[in-house]
């Protein structure tokens, strides 16, 4: 038994974990709970609570008073040290926490312990926006001594849903930033891997959160999630998930003209040219896709080579991906993990399916991984489909698993024209030695993040978010801050 074996048989023992509200621990007011389940073995880890629209109202209730009580004569420095006391804390327990991810969800401990600055850093962050928070004071037009200004006030009450796939970045960073304007959050995590947040939140209290300033509904995205969108005392939604979830979110917003941010789905184009580092290019593209066994909204899922490297890159990108090792996560030299479940899973063999039957030709991997080492049939070899079209499924749709397809292409018009004929704008990738194709192709690339020789790169201070249908607003960078706040003037007539 690995260490992390050990320590993981130590931390959940398939009892039940109640959900956060008011800062009480509780159970769903039905009684009822979902199992919480390790996607690498199938073990049962946990229970927890099946919340309902009952207990997001609780919730919503708990969360509007404490925006109105305590929490609103919370100064911003009082703010900054508490999210500075919370990074410590956090700190102090982050091996527990990555542990916990890999259990609940799969990703390999080898990648929840790379997090710590995009998470740690990200809280630290939050901790300076807070005292840096300040309105305007705005020459005006009237004759007179009239004095015109702005200040900035927390938006309200914040309704946040994350996806399962990085419940603790994700849960971090619509937190932070509600706790760094001084607005109160009601989270609904995955109902696919809720453990790491309610463990967060179990820190934050112990840090000296106030009760009700944050709460934790864990449950089922049509009961539990669809209720909170649509609660009328809810001023403010931020979403991580599906398009499709996101559209039924917005339109659930409208009733009350909610405030909406929109973190949404992907298909990421990813070029190399042929004047590119390949020793650089081909391992960062492929583990664009791959991390995470392709369970990343930013995964660079069209790889278009062009031409002239194509077979190059092809058999490269073969080699690499056959010395990825595939396995249970809490083996440290595991470099890709099982999908969430086994309806994932099923997903993903479909689209395997789908680019034989299409033509594409299979480079390597295409199977479901079974026997001794694979404690669950959620087990898929890294693959790579060559001689892809733009018309093929597995070229169109979103996959969230680790397959990458590849395009050839000719010519830099021709490249950013197909790179941008998606009905999604997250990220893209570019890999070239010329610096004016570089900024040609990052400029004409329709993509809430281009990175250049590089992917992934995600950073608390720099906005992220998508064009087109993988959302709107940014989470990240001051625009994040803005996007929590109210601007209200204040006209005075001090004649
Ligand atoms: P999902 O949309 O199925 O679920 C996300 C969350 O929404 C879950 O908590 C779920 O319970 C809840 N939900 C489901 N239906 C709902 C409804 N009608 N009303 C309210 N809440 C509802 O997504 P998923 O399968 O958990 O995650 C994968 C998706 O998330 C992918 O499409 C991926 O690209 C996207 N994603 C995007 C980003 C980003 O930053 N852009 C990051 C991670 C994941």
């Amino acid at each position: 038994m690995t260490d992390w074996q050990a320590r993981a048989a130590a931390l959940y023992t398939g009892d039940f974990r109640p959900m956060f509200i008011g800062g009480a621990w509780v159970p769903a007011q039905s009684g009822e709970v979902i199992e919480a389940r390790n996607p690498a073995t199938g073990a049962l880890l946990a229970t927890i609570p099946k919340g309902s629209p009952a207990d997001i109202d609780a919730a919503v209730r708990a969360a509007r008073r404490a925006l109105e009580g305590p929490w609103a004569r919370f100064t911003p420095f009082e703010r900054q040290a508490l999210l500075l006391r919370i990074a410590e804390r956090m700190d102090a327990e982050w091996e527990t926490l990555c542990l916990s991810d890999t259990l609940d969800m799969g990703m390999p401990i080898s990648r929840t312990l790379l997090n710590h600055r995009r998470i740690i850093g990200m809280l630290r962050w939050y901790a300076g926006q807070a005292v840096a928070i300040h309105g305007a004071t705005i020459p005006n037009s009237f004759p007179g001594e009239i004095l015109s200004m702005t200040v900035k006030e927390p938006v309200g009450v914040v309704g946040a849903i994350i996806p399962w796939n990085g419940p603790m970045a994700s849960a971090i960073w619509k937190i932070g930033p509600a706790l760094a304007t001084g607005c109160t959050v009601v989270l609904k995590p995955s109902e696919e891997a809720s453990l790491t947040v309610l463990m967060i939140a179990r820190i934050m209290q112990d840090a000296g959160l106030p009760e009700g300033v944050l709460n934790i509904v864990t449950g089922m995205g049509l009961e539990a999630g669809a209720a909170l969108a649509a609660h009328p005392e809810v001023d403010k939604i931020v979403f991580t998930g599906s398009t499709a979830t996101g559209q039924a979110i917005a339109r659930a917003a409208t009733g009350t003209l909610k405030r909406v941010t929109l973190e949404l789905g992907g298909k990421s184009p990813v070029i190399i040219c042929k004047d590119a580092d390949l020793d650089k290019a081909v391992p960062v593209a492929a583990m664009s896709v791959f991390a995470n066994s392709g369970q990343v909204c930013i995964a660079g899922s069209r790889l278009f080579v062009e031409r002239g490297v194509q077979d190059e890159v092809l058999a490269r990108l073969a080699d690499f991906a056959q010395k990825l090792r595939v396995g249970d996560g809490l083996d440290p030299g595991v470099d890709l993990g099982p999908l969430i479940s086994a309806r994932q899973a099923e997903r993903v063999a479909g689209y395997l399916e789908a680019g034989r039957a299409e033509g594409a030709a299979l480079i390597t991997g295409g199977t479901r991984l079974s026997g001794a080492d694979y404690g669950s049939a959620q087990f898929f070899a890294p693959t790579v489909f060559g001689n892809v079209t733009d018309e093929m499924r597995i070229a169109r749709e979103e996959i969230f698993g680790p397959v990458i397809s590849a395009l050839p292409f000719d010519t830099l018009d021709e490249v950013v024209a197909r790179a941008n004929a998606t009905p999604y704008g997250l990220a893209a990738g570019i890999f070239t030695r010329d610096l004016g194709t570089a900024h040609k192709l990052a400029r004409r690339t329709r993509a809430g993040s281009v990175w250049v020789n590089m992917y992934h790169a995600i950073d608390p201070a720099v906005p992220f978010g998508g064009m087109k249908q993988s959302g709107y607003g940014r989470e990240g960078g001051v625009e994040q801050i803005e996007a929590y706040l109210e601007t209200k003037a204040i006209w005075i007539n001090t004649d």
